[in-house]
């Protein structure tokens, strides 16, 4: 059994952990990254959720399926006519793997660039900062790594629910659902967060019947009501019944189906489908992380405990990404695993969790950063608020996408920007002109006076800020 020393020990090669081990070699740390996961061939592959079977993948399908449905729906109105158009979804997939391999390789050519040690196996952690590594599923030590510093990012797995157990060929998980080798007839998705959208999305353009079973009695309680409302609108325009106040009760195969019973507040419902994807939320790989011994503080949900600059309860052990509190979204675990690795190196760097980006993949996307009305409301935060509908942009009029609006809460006294919401297309990138906005501090009067080319989606951003202040060009104020 091999033992080697580095200066810093990483644990998980998603974007949380390669980007932390990336930033640490380029700091002139010496750095190993354990991570187990592999293909379908067995073969290692990194980057971790996000490049395997989540962000990445999903938006490839996404990407193919908006293809389809645009080429069926939106291409007679631009009188373009496709004689027959039909999917072959192996093809389909085969591209999104062909998008994936493209992207971990990627990564592991960055590992060699900067001399990182890539370890590839189950990693516990010892006292005495030793991290010991195992073949997957076997207990026995195959190699001990001592560090001086270790960054757990082992990341985060779909939420498993005994009422619908993964079912060969029926019941999916997220994972699963990235795969299909047909689109089903019909298809139920329980969970209507944001990966259930996407993942709905994608088989509802391609042709299946969706229904999505949430049970919460709000849509997206997180984002700002009039921007759920939006999206919720929009959403049923396309096909997607999405049922709230629908717990699920109870699902069976039988002759082919996928039997479903929800109770809602009507009472007890059935439904059947021909495929069932579970996607109510994700867990921290907390468990078979530590080895005998290994103290290290865990809260009630099982995420590694970790204070704002992401040490745990132990000197030199620093946890990020899904594994620890906040969002499970990619970009927030990156900053983290940069934040952590410059403290290593001794400089002062922070993560602004208050800047974070949320974005729903949909079309049209929903994105936001800051605060909701309703949550400056509730903290009694006095606010003006600037509304730009996309059907008064000329870009989204010439794209055809109508659907949606921006909306600029600023607070009133300061002008100072507190929340951007986005329901639009390419909210995904028009959130980041907020998040740079409200990163300097903006008001939204510096907003008003920045010049946007025209026409462009962004305009609606301008426009927006300008109704802060009722002087927005293209509406009534
Ligand atoms: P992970 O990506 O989960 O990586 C953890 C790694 O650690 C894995 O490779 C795992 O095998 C390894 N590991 C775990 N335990 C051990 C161990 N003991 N030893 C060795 N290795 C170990 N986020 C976004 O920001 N944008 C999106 O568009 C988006 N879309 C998504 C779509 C889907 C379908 C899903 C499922 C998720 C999506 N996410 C998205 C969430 C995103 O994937 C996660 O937030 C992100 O991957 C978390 O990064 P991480 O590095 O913390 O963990
Ligand atoms: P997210 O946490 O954003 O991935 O979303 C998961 C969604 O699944 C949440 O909106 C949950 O309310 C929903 N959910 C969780 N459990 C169930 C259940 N048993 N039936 C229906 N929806 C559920």
């Amino acid at each position: 059994m091999s033992n080697k020393k580095f200066d810093v020990v990483v644990i998980g090669a998603g974007p949380a952990g390669y980007v932390a081990a990336i930033r640490c070699a380029q700091l002139g740390m010496t750095v190993a990254c354990v991570d187990e996961w592999q293909d379908h061939n067995g073969v290692a592959s990194l980057g971790g959720t996000c490049l395997n079977v989540g962000c990445i993948p999903s938006k490839a399908l996404l990407e193919s399926s908006h293809m389809y449905a645009a080429t069926a729906s939106d291409f007679p109105e631009h009188g373009i006519h496709a004689r027959s158009i039909s999917v072959d979804v192996k093809t389909m997939i085969a591209r999104k793997d062909r998008v994936v391999a493209e992207l971990t390789q990627g990564i592991s050519a960055l590992f060699q660039t900067n001399k990182i040690t890539l370890v590839h196996g189950h990693a516990r952690l010892s006292p005495g900062k030793i991290v010991k590594v195992s073949e997957r599923g076997s207990s026995e030590t195959r190699e001990s790594l001592e560090a001086e510093n270790i960054i757990i990012a082992a990341g985060s797995s779909p939420v498993r629910l005994d009422r619908a157990p993964l079912t060969d060929g029926y019941i999916f998980d997220s994972a699963g659902a990235l795969e299909f080798e047909s689109v089903p007839k019909t298809l139920g998705v329980i969970g209507a967060g944001a990966i259930g959208l996407e993942l709905g999305s994608v088989w509802s353009r391609l042709g299946s019947e969706v229904v999505l079973l949430e049970a919460m009695d709000t849509f997206l309680p997180s984002a700002d009501k009039q921007i759920s409302r939006a999206a919720f609108r929009s959403y049923k325009k396309q096909g997607l019944d999405i049922r709230l106040s629908a717990r699920l009760l109870s699902t069976s195969v039988k002759q082919k189906k996928v039997h479903v019973t929800y109770e809602d507040t009507r009472g007890a419902q059935q439904i059947k489908f021909d495929r069932v994807i579970v996607a109510v939320g994700r867990k921290p790989n907390s468990d078979y992380l530590f080895g005998d011994e290994m103290e290290l503080e865990i809260d009630e949900r099982e995420f590694i405990h970790v204070n704002k600059y992401c040490e745990t309860s132990v000197p030199c052990i620093y946890a990020i990404g899904d594994i620890v509190r906040g969002p499970m979204l990619a970009h927030k675990g990156s900053e983290e695993g940069i934040m952590v690795a410059e403290r290593i190196a001794g400089q002062k760097s922070t993560v602004n969790y208050d800047l974070i980006p949320y974005v729903i993949y949909t079309h049209p996307e929903v994105a936001w950063v800051g605060k909701s009305e309703h949550a400056c409301h509730s903290a009694g935060i006095p606010v003006n608020v600037g509304m730009f509908p996309l059907t008064a942009s000329g870009r989204a009029r010439a794209m055809g996408a109508t659907d949606g609006l921006v909306k600029i809460i600023a607070h009133q006294e300061t002008d100072r920007i507190i929340g951007v919401h986005i329901c639009a297309a390419q909210a995904s990138e028009l959130v980041a002109q907020a998040v740079m906005a409200m990163g300097m501090e903006a008001s939204a009067e510096d907003v008003a006076l920045t010049m946007f080319a025209h026409p462009t989606l962004s305009e609606s951003v301008h426009e927006a800020a300008l109704a802060v202040h009722n002087r927005a060009i293209h509406i009534k104020n």
